[in-house]
């Protein structure tokens, strides 16, 4: 059954789809199969695995609003040259999630829209990353009660903590009502740049504050994650051998190991 990863925050512009992009190639690419659930109405994670936002007819958002739709139906295969044994599985968005939350606010179980859709494909893939808006608004409340755990990225910048008081209570409040299972996956440092000062500062306070939360993998700043995309392509394939690409790698092993570790854990 997948391990479901919500990736929020509600700062705009923190690298929650690089991430979910980079990681999910990076977890494909050690044989896992992955679906990525783009459930930002800026469909950046849809055209940035490569499929134009315009030319979708049926995305999330159906499958939230009409909960007789198969949610396979909707699921799209990515097609990187020479990774057709290991496609990332997209679950698209476009412009009319826009609508979405108002439209399903007077819903019954309007906060479980997408946790029922989940719920129908977990046992097909081994993760499914939500790729949240940078909103605390209903939709993202449906992708942390849909998910396991959130993994938050944190851009090494000024005013990079500011907000994540109100996410970490968000959090809290759908483990009281919505979803108590929900864990925190972990904080993901990301756009460091190791020439300024200004992300070491941001690191260090990260760490102080969240301590063992905090993944050890920072993402440096490098101008392939930012490229890729365009080309509708994870760095792992638009440049492999890039401090992004790698960077992302070394997180997928790091957030695995951390996984077995905890699964030990629970068995012993
Ligand atoms: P939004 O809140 O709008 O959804 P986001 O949190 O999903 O944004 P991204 O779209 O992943 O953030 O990243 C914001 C911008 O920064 C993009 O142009 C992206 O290509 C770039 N970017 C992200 N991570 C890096 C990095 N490590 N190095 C360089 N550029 C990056
Ligand atoms: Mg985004």
């Amino acid at each position: 059954m997948a391990r479901t990863i919500a990736i929020a925050n509600q700062k705009g512009g923190v690298g929650k789809t690089t991430t979910a992009i980079n990681l999910g190639a990076s977890l494909a690419s050690m044989d896992y199969k992955v679906l990525i659930i783009d459930t930002d109405p800026q469909a950046n994670a849809t055209s940035g695995v490569g499929f134009d936002p315009q030319n979708i007819k049926t995305s999330i958002y159906e499958c939230m609003i009409e909960p007789d739709l198969d949610p396979r139906s909707v699921i799209l295969k990515t097609h990187w040259q020479d990774w057709e044994d290991a496609p990332v599985y997209l679950m698209p968005s476009y412009m009319d999630l826009v609508g979405a939350e108002i439209e399903i606010i007077d819903l019954p179980d309007a906060q479980f829209r997408i946790k029922k859709v989940v719920d129908k494909i977990k046992d097909d893939y081994d993760f499914i990353l939500l790729d949240c808006s940078p909103s605390l608004g209903l939709v993202t409340v449906n992708a942390l009660t849909a998910a396991d755990t959130v993994l938050i990225p944190v851009q090494c910048e000024y005013f990079a903590i500011e907000g994540l008081g109100k996410l970490l209570q968000t959090i809290q409040f759908v483990q009281k009502g919505l979803n108590e299972k929900l864990q925190i996956e972990g904080v993901l440092l990301t756009m460091h740049s190791s020439k300024l000062r200004i992300s070491k500062q941001v690191e260090d306070e990260v760490r102080v504050h969240l301590g063992d939360l905090v993944f050890k993998t920072v993402i440096p700043r490098n101008t392939k994650l930012a490229e890729a995309p365009s080309f509708g392509l994870p760095a792992l394939l638009y440049d492999p051998k890039s401090t992004g690409a790698t960077a992302y790698l070394k997180l997928a092993e790091e957030m695995i190991q951390k996984i077995e570790k905890q699964q030990t854990l629970i068995t012993k």
